[in-house]
């Protein structure tokens, strides 16, 4: 009988194009899918490190996964925290018979003793798509060096796919049915460059996929690679969706972040892009508390977030991670004063989102069936912002027009025209 395998998913879309990546491998090398961990041969679990909660929340995963399955499954942790704390998970969890990173010799197939090739995760062949979207990751790595982020230190420097591998996989994909290919990278702007093909490789991509699938979106642009010609190539897709890494708008915590820009900046462009694309919804994501944040930081991120009037933010807590260099920065905010700051933030976001999800009631959308009864326009990303009710009757994987009736905070009830 074949193996039978569980891959547990924890963290960002990044992370499940990669179990998903693995489960194609899974397949190829014959082994089919449990129902549950309980019923698996192989159990893997695709961990996180972000930041200490997700590290928490996947040691936590790795150990009741441990306690569930006993002797009965081979256990194999792998992701974010198998590259960053290898060793130490390894010798403190007897639990797990493997911990492998991704780039190294994987044994993940039907025996672990034997020897198997070195994989490249990134352009490993995948299952067919279970949904009419998916994550396309077109690069590994990061060569920035932001002053609270792990993620170069153990994902290393940027590698970026071919683009025949890329477009080889859209149209596998589209094959299986799907209509909206989500772009993802840690750097996506900055695709390309380290292969020596000079800047900007991001908009020829961008362009190709949109030749190939009915939607393209793009998620983590850094801002200051927003050129007018990226801007450009995002409009004429279709979908005018900016999901901006602002992170600050105060110009000295920025720099403090190793980071570019200031509000003002951020503000120009962004009115800039409303101007020559009305449609365009804007997400973007700020960290709250980093050391030496200021009460007039502060102030001037609320004042940021009020004038900028996006449409999806995310707000997050500071946290320390060993080895970057805000690790040893001076001015850490107490834990207290980050809480107030946060629910500052989100009190006066909140209704931001809630209007600009009002002001679509009575407007024709077209929207993607994912699933009867659950449509998105490209105003919303996958997982990630709201959601289009829509009539149960309109099948999945259609593009279909429908007409808003109502808004209830972040998702839209909708209607067939
Ligand atoms: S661009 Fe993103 S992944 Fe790269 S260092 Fe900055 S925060 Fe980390």
């Amino acid at each position: 009988m074949a193996r039978r395998f569980w891959v547990e998913t924890l963290g960002c879309p990044k992370n499940q194009v990669d179990s998903d990546k693995l489960t194609g491998t899974l397949l190829g090398d014959g082994l089919v899918p449990a129902d549950a961990p309980d019923a698996a041969d192989l159990v893997v679990v695709n961990t996180c490190a972000f930041i200490e909660e997700a590290r928490q929340e996947s040691i936590d995963t790795i150990l009741g996964l441990a306690d569930r399955v006993g002797d009965r499954a081979e256990l194999v942790v792998t992701g974010c925290m198998a590259e960053r704390y290898g060793d130490e998970l390894a010798a403190e969890l007897p639990e797990v018979q493997a911990v492998v990173g991704f780039g190294v010799p994987v044994h993940l197939g039907p025996t672990r003793t034997r020897e198997r090739p070195r994989l490249d995760l990134l352009n490993l062949p995948r299952p067919a798509p279970r949904a009419p979207w998916a994550y396309v990751k077109v690069a590994e790595g990061c060569d920035r060096a932001c002053g609270f982020c792990a993620i170069p230190s153990f994902r290393g420097p940027q590698r970026s796919r071919s683009v025949p591998a890329i477009l080889g996989e859209v149209e596998t994909l589209v094959e299986g049915g799907v209509r909206e290919v989500v772009l993802v990278a840690q750097d996506l702007a900055a695709y390309g460059r380290d292969q020596g093909q000079g800047e900007r490789r991001i908009v020829p991509l961008v362009e190709a996929v949109a030749g190939r699938v009915d939607r393209v979106r793009l998620l983590y642009l850094y801002p200051s690679d927003l050129t007018d010609t990226l801007v450009r190539a995002i409009g004429s897709t279709g979908v005018p969706y900016f999901d901006l890494s602002l992170q600050h708008v105060s110009r000295p915590l920025l720099r403090r972040m190793r980071r570019w820009g200031d509000g003002e900046r951020f503000l120009r462009r962004i009115d800039a892009i409303r101007g020559q694309l009305p449609e365009a919804t804007f997400r973007s994501s700020f960290i709250v508390g980093y050391p030496g944040e200021t009460e007039r930081d502060h102030d001037q991120l609320l004042a940021f977030v009020e004038a900028a009037q996006l449409d999806w933010v995310g707000f997050f807590a500071y946290s320390r991670e060993d080895g970057t260099y805000a690790a040893d920065l001076d001015g850490a905010v107490p834990p207290e004063m980050v809480h107030e700051r946060l629910a500052e933030l989100r009190e006066l976001q909140d209704p931001i989102t809630a209007a600009r999800r009002d002001r679509l009631i009575g407007s024709v959308v077209e929207v993607l069936v994912d699933e009867p009864g659950v449509g998105r326009s490209h105003r919303e990303a996958p997982e990630i912002d709201g959601i289009v009710n829509i009539p149960a009757t309109l099948p999945a994987g259609e593009l279909a027009k429908v007409r808003i009736v109502a808004a209830a905070g972040p998702d839209l009830d909708a209607e067939c025209v």
